[in-house]
């Protein structure tokens, strides 16, 4: 499903995010930015093993040793993926007490993930969906947050395309149920 954001598209589609070939796809990193399981641990295993290396920089040098903040984004190369750049965001993990504060962080990830691509002048992003795998974030929630803070941001900026890399049909659907509403508000 592809639509039109005021001359941006976003599209949904299932697909292994590590194949796609848009200027930049995003990983939903953990702060260390060391790699992972889930998403985090496929990008690193595809991109190789330099990923690391400019992770461990990133760290030393922009991060003066702490971890990446939840919310956040930093950029890399690809190494051997097709896309150009990886954005590493950190995405929150789910806890049912905390709900407006972390979605708030979950919104930060897609915006200055975008935010970044477009200071980097790239055109194309894929994002994975964000903190709904190990970090447990309830998926509709999770999908809702994702298609509404995107959706600002191409409202109000030239940008290009982005998609949501979504891992199965199941996935899918939901994010397209959040996609329908803002196209078609009742
Ligand atoms: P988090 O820690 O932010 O929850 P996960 O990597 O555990 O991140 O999961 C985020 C989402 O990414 C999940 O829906 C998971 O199924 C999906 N995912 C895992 N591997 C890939 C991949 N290669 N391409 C696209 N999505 C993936």
């Amino acid at each position: 499903m592809k639509v039109e954001i005021n001359g941006n598209t976003l599209e949904l589609t299932v697909a292994d995010i590590t194949k796609q070939n848009t200027d930049a796809i995003v990983n939903a990193a953990n702060g260390t930015l060391m790699g992972g399981g889930g998403v985090d641990g496929a990008i690193h295993q595809a991109a190789g093993s330099k990923l690391v290396q400019a992770c461990k920089t990133i760290r030393e040098q922009k991060l003066h040793g702490e971890r990446l903040s939840t919310g956040e984004a930093v950029i890399t190369n690809g190494f051997q993926l097709p896309a150009a750049y990886v954005i590493h965001t950190v995405g929150p993990v789910w806890n049912e007490s905390n709900a407006s504060t972390l979605d708030q962080k979950l919104m930060n990830c897609y915006i200055n993930s975008l935010q970044l691509a477009s200071n980097y002048d790239l055109s194309s992003i894929s994002f994975p969906s964000i903190s709904t795998g190990i970090y447990r974030y309830p998926l509709d929630r999770a999908a809702q947050i994702a298609i509404r803070s995107i959706g600002q941001y191409l409202q109000s900026h030239r940008f290009g395309e982005a998609t949501m890399t979504l891992s199965s049909k199941d996935d899918y659907y939901v994010y397209k149920t959040e996609l329908d509403k803002i196209i078609n508000p009742t």
